[in-house]
C-alpha cells in the first residue's frame, strides 16, 4: 500500500482558521494584529512571496504592509526602517524578506529586529529560545509547520529516530531542535553535505525529514519501511511537457519513496503550504504577548 498522504494545503488551512479565530478576538479588544515586510530589490520569487504573505493578513483580519525599497538601499537606511518598526505599536511582526543584496549584511539586519517582533523566528533570542524550551519566543515558520503536520498527522515522534538531511539556520537546525524538545521526544540526527554515507543514516530513520534543496535526492533504498518521510525541498527542474518548461520537485523521489513510507508530503500540497500559516500563527502570538491582552 503507498504511502498515506500528509495534506499541507488542509493542515494549512487549519493554522490559519486558528489564527483567525485568535486574531477576532484581540480585534474585539481593540488589537489589530500587524505584520510588516520589507522587501529589498526586485527578486521576482521574493516578490510572489511577500504577496502572498501581504493576501493573507489581509484574509486573516491582520494588517499586512509591505514596505518596499530598491536594491541600491543602503544597510543605514534599512537599519532605520527597522528602528521605525521596532518603536511602531501598530506592528507586531516585522519580516526582512531574504536575499538581501550583498553589500547589506543579512546578519545585522535580523540582530536589529526587536526580538518580540521577530516572527521568522531567526533573532539569536529566539534561536537560543528554541533550544532551551522557551516558548514565549518564536520558531521559524517551517520547521514549526513540519512539526504541526507531524502532530496532527497521529505520528508518534517519543522515542522516534528522526533524521534531518540539512543544516541551515532556517530549516535543517530549528527542525533539530523542535524534535529533540521535552514533549516530542525524538532521538535526532542531523546530516549534511559532509555526512559521507548519508543512506546509512536516513535507514535508520523513523521519522525522515528532508531540507537539502537537491530534486529527488532521497530514494527509495534510503527509505526504512514505515517510515514517516517530510519534503521540505523545493527545486525547480527543467520540464519541456510544461507550458513554463519547468516543474517543481522536493528532495524526496516521491513516487518511489511512497511505496515504502507510512507517511509522505507531495511536493507541491505539502510543506510549503504551511510556511505562511505559521507566520500568521506567529504575528497573532506576538500581538497578543505585546500587547498584554489574552484572545482566550
Ligand atoms: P540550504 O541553506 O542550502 O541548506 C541545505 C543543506 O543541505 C545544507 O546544510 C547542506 O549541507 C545540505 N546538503 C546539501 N547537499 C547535500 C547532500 N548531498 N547530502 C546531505 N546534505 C546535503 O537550504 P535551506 O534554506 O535549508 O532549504 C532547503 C530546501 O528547502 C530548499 O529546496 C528550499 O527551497 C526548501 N525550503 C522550503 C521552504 C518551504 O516553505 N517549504 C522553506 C525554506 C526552504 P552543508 O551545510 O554541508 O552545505
Amino acid at each position: 500500500m503507498p504511502g498515506e498522504l500528509i495534506d499541507g494545503a488542509l493542515l494549512a488551512q487549519r493554522v490559519q482558521q486558528e489564527a483567525a479565530a485568535k486574531v477576532a478576538a484581540l480585534r474585539a479588544l481593540g488589537v489589530t494584529p500587524g505584520l510588516t515586510v520589507v522587501l529589498v530589490g526586485d527578486d521576482p520569487a521574493s516578490a510572489v512571496y511577500v504577496g502572498s504573505k501581504e493576501r493573507t493578513c489581509v484574509e486573516l483580519g491582520m494588517n499586512g504592509e509591505t514596505i518596499r525599497r530598491p536594491a541600491t538601499i543602503t544597510q543605514d537606511e534599512l537599519l532605520a526602517i527597522i528602528d521605525r518598526l521596532n518603536d511602531d505599536p501598530g506592528v507586531h511582526g516585522i519580516l526582512v524578506q531574504m536575499p538581501l543584496p550583498k553589500h547589506i549584511d543579512s546578519e545585522l539586519v535580523v540582530r536589529r529586529i526587536r526580538p518580540d517582533k521577530d516572527v521568522d523566528g531567526f533573532h539569536p533570542v529566539n534561536v537560543g529560545k528554541l533550544w532551551i524550551g522557551e516558548k514565549d519566543g518564536f520558531a521559524p515558520c517551517t520547521p514549526a509547520g513540519v512539526l504541526y503536520m507531524l502532530q496532527t498527522s497521529g505520528v508518534k515522534t517519543a522515542g522516534s529516530e528522526c533524521v534531518v538531511v540539512g543544516r541551515s539556520n532556517i530549516v535543517g537546525k530549528p527542525m533539530a531542535a523542535l524534535m529533540v524538545q521535552p514533549g516530542i521526544d525524538a532521538t535526532v540526527t542531523i546530516c549534511h553535505s559532509r555526512s559521507g554515507d548519508l543512506a546509512a543514516h536516513t535507514r535508520r530513520a523513523d521519522i525522515l525529514i528532508a531540507a537539502v534543496g537537491r530534486p529527488e535526492l532521497v530514494t527509495r533504498d534510503m527509505v526504512k519501511p514505515g517510515a514517516v518521510v517530510i519534503d521540505v525541498g523545493m527545486n525547480r527542474i527543467p520540464d519541456p511537457t510544461k507550458k513554463s518548461g519547468t516543474r517543481l520537485v522536493g528532495d524526496v523521489a516521491f513516487e518511489q519513496v511512497r511505496e515504502v513510507a507510512s507517511k509522505i508530503t507531495p511536493v507541491p500540497g505539502g510543506v510549503g503550504k504551511m510556511t505562511i500559516a505559521m507566520l500568521m500563527s506567529n504575528t497573532a502570538r506576538a500581538a497578543e504577548q505585546l500587547s498584554g491582552v489574552s484572545s482566550r
